[in-house]
């Protein structure tokens, strides 16, 4: 069943989804090489609670930390290790919040250093099919409308889109209905309503599709050791069309 949420638990979503965002921006000036991304699970915690709000995953589904940081092949559900980054990695920070019983929930792939071009590009491309598939999510359309604009973008550029994980609804749970895939076909899918809120998470492959659990549990890799990109927002529709409820600010803009 999917909750539709009033105004009000909109705007509370809203306070949850801007703290994960400030937490991001902050984060951002620890991440170069050497950066130990144990430590960034750390200073993300404490900016949290800090904040007066709960890290959203740390405990979820038993996971042990606060941040998913999943780096190059990892391509998302990276448990925070002791290995330093380094130059050309690419690092992908997934960060939830529990705040007024409601869940924020979003992700942006980091570079470290300089990365190599064509790494680039499939970052920038994510990013873009994020922002073509909420454009999609407005009253009108189906589910369907956004998976199929973000798997035919990222296609059309040669990447392989990942089938076993996706976006989902989002509010007192961190994951609700409806699923929200980064494949699909236009005008299927849950009709898209007012109140609806959702995660919307495109995990784009330079290489193949295909993704395996690596054997710590939980790390989620791609199968050819391609890098992947993982970029996560939160949005609402409000009077017929989606509102962005997180932002990249304050990872973008100085
Ligand atoms: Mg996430
Ligand atoms: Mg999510």
């Amino acid at each position: 069943m999917i909750v539709y949420k009033s105004s009000e638990q909109i705007e509370l979503i809203r306070e949850s989804a801007l703290l994960v965002s400030k937490t991001l921006g902050e984060l951002k000036k620890y991440i170069f090489p050497g950066a130990i991304p144990i430590e960034l699970d750390k200073i993300a915690e404490t900016f949290i609670r800090d904040h007066g709000a709960e890290p959203g995953f740390l405990g979820m589904y038993d996971f042990p930390n606060s941040l998913c940081i999943s780096i190059n092949e990892e391509v998302v559900h990276g448990i925070p290790k002791n290995k330093p980054l380094k130059n050309g990695d690419i690092v992908s920070i997934d960060c939830g919040v529990l705040k007024n019983n409601y869940y924020g929930d979003h992700a942006y792939t980091f570079t470290v250093g300089d990365v190599d071009e064509q790494i680039i590009k499939l970052l920038e491309v994510t990013k873009e099919s994020l922002y073509r598939g909420i454009k999609k999510l407005e009253v009108g359309n189906r589910i369907g409308d956004v998976s199929s604009e973000i798997q035919n973008f990222t296609e059309s550029h040669g990447y392989g889109v990942v089938r076993e994980l996706v976006g989902h609804g989002l509010g007192k749970s961190l994951h609700e209905e409806p699923d929200i895939p980064n494949f699909g076909i236009k005008n299927t899918g849950p009709k898209i309503q007012n109140g609806l809120v959702v995660a919307i998470e495109p995990m784009i492959n330079l290489g193949v599709k295909d993704v395996e659990q690596s054997n710590d549990g939980w790390t989620v890799v791609t199968k050819d050791k391609k890098p992947s990109a993982h970029f996560e927002h939160n949005v609402a529709v409000i009077k017929g069309k989606p509102e962005l409820l997180s932002t990249f600010d304050f990872i973008e803009k100085d």
